[in-house]
């Protein structure tokens, strides 16, 4: 019996853990840990120590399959490439480049995130490029750019364990980064005070010296009012102000208007915790703060991150070791997907597609003329879609039909296109919807590499063969590419991608497979081949020089409850599930801890409603109603209900609304209103 171990890394939640997949004849066996990765050390959580039970699973893509007459029937890759390309070609030539969207994968590698990106704009000739980073972190890419140059996590995971203070706002992050939490455990061994605002009760807050339990969508006020009390108890780092930042006198002269009773009112939090939060994050040497998308999902999702800048640069909390503003990247490489550029505005590394001298960059280093003007984002694709603009869309690795707001509205958006090519492991709900279906490899089957959440890059590496015919998607986008007549598509490994990436990509120059063997990692920015890499960012200066605070004023969610819709639904994530659920609801042992979804409800208005615990309701809002049992719970506050996404048999999506944050288009998935009801 031949017997190996591969060095690999995990392919759900942007901790990036690196594990060894053990191989028996061919077979994956299981997973076995590796003790000398950093992350881990040796410890996987439950998804990952379950990683590998979806790669065998029946339900497999083996074979590209072509839709006739309403059923998918198996086809070659040559007669399925051929379609594909046909079809675009058509499309393209006779409604013109942007007539094509194109979403990119968080799963996905960044190799072949980079090739997808590249394939949009110099084959098809659209920037019309996105991925669902859009639904999850679009407005810390946006709102940290603005803020302070750069829009990723200022520092790394390990760091956390130094803080002496850590405030977690917005982030359920011993369900969802269970190996960050374990450094908010330890830092908190060591003395650290821990700050949790969420609105729902996560189980972190077991652990909290301060729970600031506020309502939906107030983050703004809160933070303001946090702010506030700590420049009256002379808290504020006057020192790194004056230095090291612009546009305090506006700041300041907002958040006068914040008393601690206006706060309070607003957000539901008494005075006594939020000075207690104030002092703990003011009087810290070294506070960090950690946040998810309980602060990104919002109409002012880019403000709160925002406001979350303006609190550490108030106390000079940027720039050194075990403090910062760090977004909990939720998907295995949502990071690395938008460092490729599979975003609508910006190329790897995001040089902007509006920049001259970028473009120019990639226009001779690819020998085509790109297109000027940023593209269409995931939900502008949509709409456009149903308006008749768009005409055909091409998604790998991306199931919107359960991750989208809205998805009653996504599903006649995919259903009015000409033509729709999914690429995926299984038939995921949007694949569903496709004229044509390419099968794809999953992590073990593919080498490549993704950048984990604290902007560490990382290599996967193949294990076993293809599964049936399924191929790795770098090798169908490149093969799809030199059948639509683009040029430079030869590759003949992804190592050699990743050099392509790294002489166009100033962040990731000196990133190479070599430097990146026997389980090495390098965090970005890693600016040439001699260079360490960068655990912690703006050390001597801002990337945009000075950090610069905004003055922002709160402003109420775009839906809120009524007489006809009375709670708050809020949505989010479980431990034991994985974005849309297409693998992990595929591996039986996690499925077994939680086999469905539920809606978490106050006991109050439980009793108010006559719903008994594990009872079946309705819950309706103005786009969809979906029926699922009742879990009767004090951990979410009265008037507010939690639904978790996961789930198609009771999708949350069907009730979310495609209000948007203006600036980074955010979809608010954190509040809607809706109503529930016995059936
Ligand atoms: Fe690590 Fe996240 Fe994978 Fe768990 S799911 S093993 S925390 S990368």
């Amino acid at each position: 019996m031949n017997s190996d171990f591969v060095l690999t890394v995990c392919p759900f939640c942007g901790c990036g853990c690196q594990f060894y997949v053990q191989v028996m004849d061919g077979e994956v066996t299981g997973v076995v840990p590796c003790k000398t990765d950093e992350m881990s050390e040796g410890k996987p959580c439950i998804k990952g120590r379950n990683a590998t039970d979806f790669i065998n699973h029946p339900d497999r893509l083996k074979s590209p399959l072509v839709k006739r007459n309403g059923k998918f029937e198996p086809i070659s890759w040559d007669e399925a490439l051929g379609i594909v390309s046909r079809r675009l070609s058509e499309i393209k030539q006779k409604h013109g480049p942007d007539s094509i969207g194109i979403l990119s994968s968080a799963k996905c590698t960044n190799e072949e995130n980079f090739l997808l990106m590249k394939f949009a704009r110099a084959v098809i000739g659209t920037n019309n490029i996105d991925h669902c980073a859009r639904l999850c972190h679009a407005s810390t890419v946006v709102g940290l750019v603005k803020a302070f140059g750069s829009g990723a996590m200022t520092n790394s995971v390990p760091e956390i364990e130094g803080a002496d203070c850590i405030f977690v706002i917005g982030s359920n992050t011993m369900e969802q980064h269970p190996l960050i939490s374990l450094r908010v455990l330890r830092a908190k061994a060591k003395g650290a005070k821990l700050i949790v605002a969420d609105p729902r009760r996560t189980p972190l807050v077991d652990f909290a010296d301060v729970y600031l339990q506020h309502r939906p969508g107030t983050d703004v006020c809160l933070l303001n009012g946090i702010m506030n009390l700590i420049l009256s108890l002379n808290l504020a780092n006057n020192d790194f102000i004056a230095q090291r930042t612009e546009g305090f006198e506006e700041l300041k002269k907002k958040i006068e208007e914040y008393p601690p009773e206006k706060v309070s009112r607003i957000t539901g939090v008494d005075v006594v915790a939020l000075e207690k939060a104030a002092r703990f994050y003011g009087e810290a040497e070294k506070a960090s703060i950690l946040y998810a998308m309980g602060i990104t999902q919002h109409t002012t999702g880019t403000e709160n991150v925002l406001s979350v800048a303006n609190l550490a640069m108030l106390t000079g909390n940027v720039g050194r070791e075990s403090t910062g503003v760090n977004p909990l990247r939720g998907q295995n490489n949502v990071q690395g997907a938008c460092d490729m550029g599979a975003l609508p505005d910006v190329y790897s590394g995001y040089q902007r597609v509006k920049d001259k001298e970028a473009r120019a960059k990639f226009e001779k280093a690819w020998g085509v003329k790109l297109p000027q003007e940023p593209g269409l984002t995931v939900t502008e694709m949509t709409d456009s879609a149903i308006n008749g603009s768009l005409k055909a869309m091409y998604i790998m690795g991306e199931n919107p039909a359960l991750s989208d707001p809205d998805i009653n509205h996504l599903k006649k958006a995919l259903s009015s296109l000409d033509f729709l090519v999914a690429q995926d492991i299984f038939l995921s709900e949007a694949a569903q919807f496709a004229h044509v279906v390419l099968p794809a490899c999953s992590f073990a089957e593919k080498e490549g590499t993704f950048t984990a959440t604290d902007r560490r890059v990382q290599r996967i590496r193949k294990a076993i063969e293809p599964i049936g015919d399924s191929q790795p998607d770098w090798i169908i986008v490149s093969e799809l590419a030199r059948r639509i007549g683009g040029i430079q598509f030869n590759y003949t490994s992804p190592r050699e991608i990743m050099e392509e990436i790294a002489s166009l990509t100033p962040s990731y120059a000196g990133i190479s497979y070599e430097r990146l063997d026997n389980g090495r990692t390098l965090a970005w920015p890693c600016l040439s081949e001699e260079h360490p890499g960068t655990r912690f960012l703006h050390k001597d200066g801002f990337t945009r020089g000075k950090g610069r605070f905004f003055a922002i004023d709160y402003r109420e969610p775009a839906e809120l409850p009524d007489n006809e819709y009375p709670f708050i639904l809020t949505t989010g994530r479980l431990m034991f599930q994985y974005h849309t659920g297409t693998m992990t609801r595929r591996i039986p042992a996690l499925e077994r801890e939680l086999p469905t979804g539920f809606v978490e409800i106050n006991p109050e208005d439980a009793r108010k409603l006559s719903i008994s615990q594990g009872e079946r309701v309705k819950v309706k809002s103005r786009r969809g109603e979906i029926e699922i049992k009742a879990y009767i719970t004090e951990e979410i506050l009265q008037g507010v209900v939690f639904i978790p996404f996961h789930f198609a048999e009771c999708p949350a999506n069907e009730l979310t609304s495609r209000n948007l944050d203006p600036e980074a288009k955010i979809p608010e998935f954190k509040v809607c209103a809706v109503k529930i009801y016995k059936g």
